[in-house]
C-alpha cells in the first residue's frame, strides 16, 4: 500500500480540524496534487504492463548511513528502473549541468538526488549478488509542465505524455526467467518513512475543532447510536471504527507526543463516554509504563488504515456488519 507522506497526513488531517495558515495549504494541495501523479504512475504501469508487474512502491531505505526515500522500483528483463516522480509547475531546462526555469538556476540539481539514490540500490543488490541493473529515470508528473534536457544523461527523462510510450517500449523487453529475490535484498535496508518535522503543540488543543469528524462530508455533526455514528450525510460508521480512527487523528496531529487519556478525552469532545473510550485504549492500543499506562500508549502517529493495517480484516468485518444491520432495519 501506498502512503501518504506523514507531513501530507499530519495536513490533512490538521486541515479538518482548523484553518491552515496560507503556506501550509499550499504544501498541503501540493502534497496532494503529488499523491495523484503517483497513483496515476501506478496505474499506467499497471494498465500497460499488466497486473503481475513486479514493482516495489514508496520505500525508505537506510543504507551505511544514508537515507533515501525511493518512490518506484520497476523490474523488467535484467534492469531496475528507479522512477522518481516529480510533481513541479512549469517549463524547466536542463543544461551545463544545471536546472533552469526561465533565466533562474534551481538550487538543487534533482539528477544528483537520483543518482545518489540508485548508487546506493546498485550497492544493495552488488552485495546480495544479485546481477541487476540500475536505470535512474526522472519522470515528471504534471501533464503541464516539462523538462527539456539538452546534456548528455545516463538517466532517463519522460516527460508525462512520454510516459506511456516508455512503458509499451518496456513491455517488448520483458522475459520470463525467475530473477533472485531482489525485493526481500532491498526490503532488509527498509526503515520507517519520515516523519514531518511540524508539530502542533498540545497547549492549542483547544483551538481545535473536537469529536468525530464524517470522513465523507467532513461536518462535525455525528449522532452516536448503541453500535455506529451516523451523519446527517448519510455516511454511517461502525462506533468502534469512528473512534478509534479520531483517536488515531489526535495522534497524527500530536505525533511527536504519547497518547494520554486527558489529551484523547479532550480531542474526542464532551460527548465521549470515558469508559467506552478505556474499552478501545485496552482493546488496540499498546500502554507504556508501568504502573498500567502510567505513560500513556504508544502513538504510532499515522492515519488509521495505516496504523491498523495489521487488523484490516478484523475492521473490514465490523464495517461489513455496519452496513447489514443498516439494511435490515430499512427494510
Ligand atoms: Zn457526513
Amino acid at each position: 500500500m501506498r502512503r501518504k507522506p506523514h507531513k501530507l497526513q499530519f495536513l490533512e488531517t490538521l486541515a479538518t480540524r482548523k484553518k491552515l495558515n496560507p503556506e501550509q495549504q499550499a504544501l498541503l494541495q501540493k502534497l496532494q496534487r503529488g499523491v495523484i501523479g503517483e497513483e496515476n504512475m501506478d496505474l499506467l504501469v499497471e494498465s500497460i504492463l499488466g497486473a503481475e508487474v513486479d514493482c516495489l512502491d514508496d520505500i525508505t531505505l537506510e543504507y551505511q548511513g544514508s537515507v533515501v526515500q525511493i518512490d518506484k522500483l520497476l523490474i523488467i528483463g535484467s534492469i531496475i528502473y528507479l522512477i522518481d516522480m516529480k510533481f513541479y509547475r512549469g517549463h524547466y531546462i536542463f543544461k551545463n549541468g544545471e536546472w533552469y526555469l526561465g533565466e533562474k538556476i534551481l538550487a538543487n540539481n534533482n539528477f544528483e538526488q537520483l543518482r545518489r539514490a540508485v548508487r546506493i540500490i546498485q550497492n544493495v543488490l552488488h552485495d546480495h549478488q544479485i546481477p541487476l541493473k540500475v536505470q535512474g529515470v526522472l519522470a515528471f508528473m504534471n501533464p503541464e509542465s516539462s523538462l527539456t534536457v539538452e546534456d548528455n544523461l545516463k538517466e532517463t527523462v519522460l516527460n508525462f505524455t512520454d510516459i506511456s510510450t516508455w512503458l509499451l517500449q518496456l513491455k517488448q523487453n520483458t522475459t520470463n526467467k525467475q530473477l533472485q529475490d531482489w525485493k526481500s535484498a532491498i526490503r532488509n535496508y527498509e526503515i520507517a518513512p519520515y516523519r514531518t518535522k511540524e508539530i502542533f503543540p498540545l497547549e492549542k488543543m483547544d483551538t481545535l475543532q473536537k469529536g468525530i469528524c464524517c470522513p465523507n462530508c467532513h461536518q462535525f455533526n455525528m449522532n452516536e447510536n448503541r453500535h455506529t455514528v451516523s451523519c446527517p450525510c448519510g455516511y454511517t460508521e461502525a462506533k468502534e471504527i469512528a473512534f478509534t480512527r479520531t483517536m488515531c487523528e489526535c495522534g497524527v496531529i500530536f505525533h511527536n507526543q504519547n497518547l494520554t487519556r486527558p489529551q484523547l478525552k479532550a480531542f474526542l469532545g464532551k460527548d465521549l463516554n470515558p469508559r467506552y473510550l478505556d474499552y478501545l485504549l485496552e482493546k488496540h492500543f499498546e500502554h507504556l509504563g508501568r504502573p498500567k499506562a502510567r505513560l500513556g500508549y504508544h502513538n504510532k502517529g499515522i492515519l488509521f488504515d495505516y496504523w491498523f493495517a495489521a487488523k484490516k480484516d478484523y475492521f473490514e468485518q465490523l464495517a461489513r456488519r455496519t452496513t447489514w444491520k443498516n439494511a435490515n432495519i430499512s427494510m
